[in-house]
């Protein structure tokens, strides 16, 4: 029975309780479908690397992380770290630029009762992870801004080729896999060059997939768009702020930001992360939802299973994620989709459903 070395990283505020969670979830999905095992390591993130190492992000973690399979991250609360730490990457955008982890999907789907503001969606965000306006990314040294003067301030941004055909080739690869439409998202009537490569690089890789038909928006109209016709759009692919905005919308818009998954990858590596933060207003109370991380990790099994060709990772993702989907049809929710579960009754309602 092949076994799968999954790394755990719990994180600050929610992530302990969350991440938790989801590891019972697939603990029980596992025992549940057979046919693989996991060998899960536990490794220090945020205030716990801080607390051991002096640093949210330690190089014995990323160590051990490279002789795993994948990952499983939960949210940093890097916002509150001491001064010396934030003045570096944080833990997912160290981890992602260490790990060259390109690609971000951030899929958007309705879901049986769950309340949706948009109607029905089915979409899916390819958002460029290392490089565009988030320029902490860009600097091989240093965080990509400048103080010019206590009140002038510059940062950088970097668009380039590569990274806009490799994020390119993943979004319309997946759109081959779906309803084969592209829509490329840039701001190139303002930022010409920077974005404006993004869209010409997007649109050239587009015309390697013939079958798939392809459209283009700026970002500030996206969001009208997406918000009035979500159902339209099937893939869509974008630089790494446009991207981090409008899947929190997306996410949002289809029921809730605590249900929205993600996964990070390249070809050899992936880490699954809720689109969501820490939630510091409710760490620590035992109400947060858990199904974006839980859903994150579904994706990370699909990704698993296609890399190693091993179908009994589908069927372990497929028990977890009917799992959650009949225990959120059944009713049982937390309080952020109108229900009253805490944390640990909706995870055990799920285990419950997945041994049934
Ligand atoms: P947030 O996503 O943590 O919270 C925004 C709102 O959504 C809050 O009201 C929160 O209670 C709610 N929420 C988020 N996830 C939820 C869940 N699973 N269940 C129920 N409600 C949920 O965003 P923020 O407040 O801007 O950031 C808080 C901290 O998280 C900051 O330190 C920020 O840097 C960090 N952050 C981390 C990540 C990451 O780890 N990938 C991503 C975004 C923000």
């Amino acid at each position: 029975m092949a076994t799968y070395k999954i790394g755990v990283l719990y994180g600050d505020g929610i992530g302990p309780e969350i991440t938790k969670a989801t590891v019972e979830v697939l603990k029980a999905a596992t025992k549940r479908a057979g046919g693989v095992e996991f060998d899960f390591v536990d490794l220090p993130m945020g205030w716990e690397g801080i607390e051991k190492y002096n640093d949210p992000i330690p190089q014995v973690t990323k160590d051990a992380l490279q002789e795993t399979h994948g990952w499983i991250m939960g949210p940093h609360d890097s916002a509150a770290y001491p001064a010396e730490h934030k003045a570096n990457r944080n833990p997912s955008g160290e981890l992602r630029h260490y790990f060259d982890l390109y690609s971000n999907v951030r899929p958007a789907k309705t879901m049986e009762g769950i309340k949706s503001v948009v109607g029905e969606a089915d979409l899916v965000i390819y958002r460029e992870n290392t490089e565009g306006y988030y320029c902490d990314r860009n600097m091989y040294v240093g965080t990509g801004e400048w103080q010019i003067t206590p009140d002038v301030v510059v940062s950088t941004g970097v668009f380039t080729r590569k990274a806009a055909e490799r994020i390119a080739h993943a979004a319309f690869q997946m759109a081959m896999q779906r309803r084969k439409k592209v829509t490329i998202v840039h701001k190139a009537n303002v930022i010409k060059l920077g974005t404006g490569l993004f869209l010409k690089v997007c649109r050239e890789v587009g015309e390697q997939y013939p079958e798939v038909t392809v459209d283009d928006f700026h970002i500030d109209a996206m969001t009208a768009h997406l918000v009035r016709r979500a159902n339209f759009f099937d893939v869509i692919v974008t630089e790494n702020m446009f991207g981090d905005i409008l899947s929190d919308l997306a996410g949002e818009l289809v029921g809730s930001l605590g249900l929205a998954p993600s996964i990070n990858t390249n070809e050899n590596q992936a880490m699954a992360q809720a689109a969501h933060g820490s939630a510091p207003d409710i760490a620590g109370k035992n109400i947060a939802n858990p199904v974006g991380i839980m859903l994150s990790t579904v994706m990370f099994l699909e990704w698993l299973a296609s890399r190693h060709g091993d179908d009994n990772l589908i069927k372990v993702a497929r028990s977890m994620e009917e799992g959650i989907f009949t225990t959120l049809a059944e009713g049982v929710k937390t309080r952020d989709l109108g229900g009253s579960a805490s944390t640990t009754e909706f995870t055990e309602a799920i285990a419950e459903r997945i041994a049934r």
